[in-house]
């Protein structure tokens, strides 16, 4: 199966032209396709198991998006039913002061899955090439070489054995209005609103050109970017999981012998 959504390096990007409509893309109504996703998911809560038991490789899974991309909601419906002893999920949220005391990949590394593991990433060191150069937190001179640490960062995370899926996904301006409105509209809703969101929808184009940047400079033959068209949840959630059970079919963990010789062992 080819990756409909990865992008290739070098491959310019342009993200007003490129699609935030998956229903546009899918060929089936939205039944069929919910129908597929929970398929995918069951083979991906059977590969995980094996991908755990087997202990030897790790998965990254990083997720960017703008303010109600869909990353929280992504996350929760693909990753239901998974042995939550083998996946980790970290959200990161603004760096503190012990964080900036360090360089920015310092808080990412300790993080990063172990053997076996399949850590999500719900933000990331991204971030650091994102709202940082968008409201220069630090100077062009210290976010723009961050291009190139994220790349070799990723290199050697991939030559020790870790595979890395980066998804970001990708809503339009008007959706995002449409979802910040229902969380207003939504008393449970309103611990996710930020009134800080409202001022970063303003900087949307601004955030595009920091996106388009470092989908291109960071889609590197290791790890390249995966452009998800997320206005429909459900085409979201059924292009992320392909992505992720066709990765983990193509690493085809398998259980490990068991460490003793159980042909003569009886259960008195
Ligand atoms: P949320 O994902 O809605 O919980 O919000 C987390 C917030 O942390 C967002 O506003 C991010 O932009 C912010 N954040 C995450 N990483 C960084 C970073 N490296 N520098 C500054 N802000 C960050
Ligand atoms: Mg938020």
């Amino acid at each position: 199966m080819s990756y409909l959504h990865q992008l290739e390096p070098g491959q310019a990007v342009d993200l007003a032209q490129m699609p935030t409509q998956g229903k546009r893309l899918y060929d089936g109504d939205k039944e069929t396709a919910v129908a597929e996703f929970e398929a995918l998911r069951e083979e991906l809560i059977e590969l995980q198991n094996r991908f755990y038991a087997e202990g030897k490789r790790k998965l990254l899974i990083v997720f960017q998006a703008m303010d109600a991309g869909g990353k929280d909601g992504a996350i929760r419906s693909i990753l239901r039913g998974v042995n939550p002893q083998g996946v980790r999920v970290y959200p990161f949220k603004v760096p503190s002061k012990e964080d900036l005391d360090h360089d920015f990949l310092w808080r990412i590394h300790k993080v990063v899955p172990g053997k076996g593991m399949i850590g999500v990433f719900n933000r990331s060191h991204y971030e650091d090439v994102l709202v940082v150069r968008v409201h220069n937190i630090v100077p062009e001179a210290v976010w723009r070489p961050r291009y190139e640490q994220i790349n070799q960062f990723e290199k050697l995370l991939t030559d020790t054995g870790t595979t890395i899926l980066k998804f970001y996904l990708h809503i339009s301006a008007d959706e995002q209005k449409k979802r910040f409105q229902a969380r207003l509209d939504d008393p449970s809703k309103h611990w996710k609103f930020a009134v800080e969101d409202i001022e970063k929808r303003k900087f949307w184009d601004d955030y595009m050109a920091a996106y388009e940047e470092m989908l291109a400079r960071c889609t590197t033959p290791w790890s390249p970017w995966r452009v998800i068209p997320a206005d429909q949840k459900w085409y979201r959630d059924l292009a992320i999981t392909r992505d992720i059970v066709t990765t983990l079919n193509q690493l085809n963990p398998q259980y490990p012998p068991p460490a003793d010789d159980l042909s003569q062992v009886v259960i008195n």
